[in-house]
C-alpha cells in the first residue's frame, strides 16, 4: 500500500492495554494525529482495529487525523478525518442497546444484533459513511478516471432506488427515516458484521459497492 505510508502492513491489529498506547499504534499504522484522551480503552481499540482493517481493505481514504467532538450522540466523520465523541464510554453503547430493548425501540441497526456487538456496530457505521464517501470521491471524479467515474455514479444510483424500494426491509428505524446516505452506514454496518440478517437485495449491493471501494485508488 502506498499514499501516505502511513500503513506498515504485515502486523496486524494489536489492542493496547492503555489509551497513551492506543493513540502511539494509531500514528503509527492508520494517521498522522490522534487524540484519544478521555476515550475508553475498549472504543479507542474499536475505532483503531476498524480503521485499520478498512485502510488495508482499500475501502477509505488515507485518515489524516482522529479528533473528539462535543455534542453528537455518535462518530461523526468529515472529509477524511474521523472524529469521536468527546468521554464516549464502551459501555455506553450497550447501555443504549438495553435502553432500546427495555423500551421496544428499533432506531438503531444494532438492536439486530446481540448487546456485546453494540460498539463494533456503533463504528462500522461510521466506517460504512467513510466507504460511501469513498465512492462520492470517485463519483466528483476525483481520480480523474471516467470509467471508475462512471461505475461509482452507477452505483450510488443503483443504492438510491434499493434504498427507496426497500424501505420495509432495513435493518432499523433509523435507516428507514433518515435517508438514503445513513440507510447505506446501517445496512454496511450489519453487512459486516451479521449479513445473514440482511435482505439479499442489499447484500448483494454492498458485495458490489465494496469491491468497486478497494478497486481503485490506494
Ligand atoms: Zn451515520
Amino acid at each position: 500500500m502506498s499514499g501516505a505510508g502511513q500503513i506498515t502492513g504485515g502486523g496486524g491489529f494489536t489492542p493496547a492495554t492503555s489509551i497513551e498506547d492506543a493513540e502511539k499504534w494509531a500514528t503509527k499504522n492508520i494517521t498522522k494525529k490522534v487524540d484519544y484522551q478521555g476515550v475508553d480503552i475498549k472504543v479507542a481499540n474499536e475505532i483503531n482495529k476498524q480503521l485499520y482493517t478498512a485502510r488495508q481493505e482499500n475501502l477509505i481514504l488515507d485518515v489524516s487525523k482522529i479528533n473528539k467532538i462535543g455534542g453528537a450522540e455518535e462518530f461523526n466523520v468529515g472529509g477524511n478525518s474521523f472524529s469521536i465523541v468527546q468521554g464516549r464510554v464502551a459501555g455506553r453503547a450497550e447501555r443504549a442497546w438495553q435502553v432500546s430493548k427495555d423500551t421496544d425501540n428499533f432506531l438503531n441497526a444494532f438492536m439486530v444484533l446481540p448487546k456485546d456487538k453494540a460498539l463494533e456496530q456503533l463504528v462500522t457505521h461510521e466506517i460504512g459513511h467513510l466507504v460511501d464517501y469513498k465512492i462520492d470521491v470517485a463519483k466528483m471524479g476525483g481520480y480523474l478516471d471516467k470509467a471508475i467515474e462512471k461505475k461509482a455514479k452507477s452505483i450510488k444510483r443503483k443504492w438510491t432506488k434499493i434504498y427507496n424500494a426497500n424501505k420495509d426491509r432495513l435493518p432499523s428505524d433509523y435507516a428507514e427515516i433518515a435517508g438514503s446516505k445513513e440507510g447505506f452506514a446501517e445496512v454496511y454496518s450489519i453487512y459486516r458484521i451479521e449479513p445473514k440478517l440482511l435482505d439479499n437485495v442489499f447484500v448483494s449491493h454492498m458485495d458490489e459497492a465494496v469491491e468497486f471501494a478497494s478497486s481503485f485508488g490506494n
